[in-house]
């Protein structure tokens, strides 16, 4: 088995962790995974929500603003789930801190994950999500997958 060499959003491993409990497999992903070449790691289950679960959104800013407390997470039952959401992304980003990794490839469009988009108010919109806003700070190379 190789050394791992990055990080990846667990659904496109072809974990079923989406909120619908599905699952977004891409078969270079899986297969890196495969190799041992990649880690796959789910943030928002990291953070103590489970599948499936209420989809959600930030609302008032992208993932930097939750960092910075300027913004929430928000459900699809209106209840408030930034706290979850930084949890996991600090357990996520801890992981690659431990395993020496400097590279994500992450799920786009999601509120964990995305890397140039989010949803806001059922649109995409330019932003990251909150995971993706802590690997950044924290110096990591992202990049985006559909
Ligand atoms: S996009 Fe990120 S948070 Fe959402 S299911 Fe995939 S790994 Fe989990």
């Amino acid at each position: 088995m190789s050394k791992p060499e990055c990080i990846v959003s667990a659904c496109l491993a072809g974990e079923f962790c989406r909120w619908d409990g599905a699952t977004k497999a891409n078969p270079e992903i899986v297969q890196l995974v495969k190799q041992g070449k990649a880690i796959p790691l789910c943030p928002e289950v990291l953070g103590g929500l489970g599948v499936p679960r209420p989809g959600a959104e930030i609302r008032g800013g992208d993932g930097k603003d939750v960092l910075s407390r300027k913004a929430k997470v928000i459900n699809n039952e209106n209840e408030e789930v930034t706290e979850a959401f930084l949890l996991g992304a600090e357990k996520f980003s801890e992981q690659a801190k431990k395993l020496g990794i400097t590279e994500a490839l992450m799920k786009e469009n999601s509120p964990s994950c995305g890397v140039k988009r989010i949803y806001d108010n059922e649109k995409l919109v330019d932003g990251c999500g909150v995971t993706t806003a802590l690997l950044l700070k924290n110096g990591l190379e992202v990049k985006a997958v559909e």
